[in-house]
């Protein structure tokens, strides 16, 4: 049996969102930057402690804010699917602050979007370029004390670039999603797909 959870991966354009979900399944990196223009998505299996989980990662490209209803879901191509995901990772760049002001403002309307107990959805809050720390905003205690008591969400800081916590980053959301019960279609069809495709990380 193979349950399926959606992440909606968000943040401001260049912080490295494609980076590290192709990092993480195809173990890939590219120096060249190729703005992301139109919604992408991509299926990879995980087996965390013993259980296999299809994820249905969507690559968002840059949106002015996280869509207040389902109809302007539906309209903007941008953002379908991304209303109703069973969890966030929210991207910034620890050299760009601005791209930190981008995640507060998700996250604060995630929370206010999302009614109930779905306004519980499991969020990581994700450092990126770790590798260039020396030209960080702020010192990342600052950070981590803000997201995880504050906000009540998961912070991980990583390098798409050098492969590190890229894999923990998304061990940590599925745990967190697992614990909290965010899954979807319990289905054995798809584990035919996920065997075929023959890409499966173990975590
Ligand atoms: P996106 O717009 O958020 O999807 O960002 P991309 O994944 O396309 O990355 C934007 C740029 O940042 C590219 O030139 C990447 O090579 C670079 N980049 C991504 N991750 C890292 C990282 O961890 N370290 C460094 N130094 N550069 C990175
Ligand atoms: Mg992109």
């Amino acid at each position: 049996m193979v349950e399926t959870l959606s992440i909606a991966v968000i943040g401001a354009p260049g912080v490295g969102k494609t980076s590290i979900i192709r990092q993480f399944i195809y173990n890939d990196f590219s120096e060249v930057y190729t703005p992301t223009r139109s919604r992408y998505v991509y299926r990879p299996s995980v087996i965390l402690n013993g259980n296999m989980y299809e994820l249905k990662v969507l690559d968002v490209p840059p949106i002015s804010s996280f869509p207040s209803s389902s109809s302007q879901e539906w309209l903007d191509l941008r953002c379908r699917g991304v209303r109703n995901a069973n969890a966030y990772i929210l991207v910034y760049d620890i050299c760009c602050v601005e791209s930190f002001e981008y995640v507060k403002m998700i996250r604060q309307q995630i929370v206010e979007n999302r009614e109930g107990s779905s306004s519980e959805v499991p969020i990581l809050v994700v450092g990126n370029k770790r590798d260039l720390q020396r030209q960080r905003f702020t010192p990342r205690r600052a950070v981590s004390v803000l997201v995880k008591k504050t906000w009540k969400c998961g912070y991980v800081e990583c390098s798409a670039k050098f492969n590190w916590h890229v894999v923990l980053l998304f061990k940590e959301l599925l745990g967190i999603a697992v614990a909290r019960g965010m899954r979807q279609n319990h289905t054995s069809i798809r584990l035919q797909g996920a065997l075929q495709r023959n890409r499966c990380t173990i975590m």
